[in-house]
């Protein structure tokens, strides 16, 4: 069993998990965290098949948050996820990981509630966005939400979010990404659809 250290996570992340009581990396951890920390700037694409209680949001928010340019205001990494309660749990997860990191801005935007509170949060510069995928692509067409400078894309409890209809809106998500992105798959079952999705847009994964 490796440390947190050994994974490579930096100390400014490592001080906050301590403080959270995450004292060893659980196992999907273990086996995400340094292969993402590694294949930062590489193409590797990543699908991890876990279910909610196996440390999943940090085995992904780790290693996303620990690839952000602080000093980049420009949105750097996208989460996708199908509830706005899961939205808001995986917004509150990634700041508790990057309470000793300055300037990052992580904003959480999902359906069912008023849009106008979400563009101004986002006017103010966030380089995380989580987000539902219905109201994510409706900020970006009102330009509120500007993904071309996303390098990493993930996609949390994604045969949820296929379940419930939300393909198209995930395709149009993926359209408007540049080419040079990693997109992390995580989902609790390897369905079909979750599979299509994969062969679509993930590269050597
Ligand atoms: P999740 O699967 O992301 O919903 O996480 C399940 C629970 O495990 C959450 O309450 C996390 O805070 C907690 N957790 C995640 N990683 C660790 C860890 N390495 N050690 C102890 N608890 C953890």
């Amino acid at each position: 069993m490796k440390t947190f250290e050994e994974l490579g996570v930096s100390e400014d992340i490592r001080r906050a998990i301590a403080e959270l009581g995450f004292e060893q990396p659980m196992p999907v951890q273990e086996a995400t965290i340094p292969f993402l920390l590694q294949t930062n700037t590489d193409h590797s694409d990543l699908i991890a098949l876990a279910q909610t209680g196996t440390g999943k949001t940090a085995a992904f928010g780790i290693p996303l948050i620990q690839s952000i340019d602080v000093t980049d205001r420009s949105t750097q990494a996208v989460v996708v996820a199908p509830t706005r309660e899961l939205c808001l749990q995986i917004a509150d997860d990634m700041r508790d990981f990057s309470k000793y990191i300055h300037g990052l801005n992580i904003v959480a935007v999902y359906g069912g509630t008023s849009i106008i509170n979400q563009i101004h949060a986002l006017k103010h510069g966030a380089q995380i966005i989580v987000a539902t995928p219905g109201r994510l692509i409706d900020l970006k067409n009102r330009g509120c939400a500007k993904l071309e400078n996303v390098k990493r894309i993930v996609l949390d409890e994604a045969d949820e979010m296929l379940n419930m209809g939300f393909s198209e809106s995930i395709n149009e998500i993926f359209e408007s990404l540049q080419e040079d992105h990693t997109t992390l798959l995580f989902s609790a079952t390897m369905s079909r659809e979750v599979e299509k999705v994969a062969k679509k847009y993930l590269r050597n994964y």
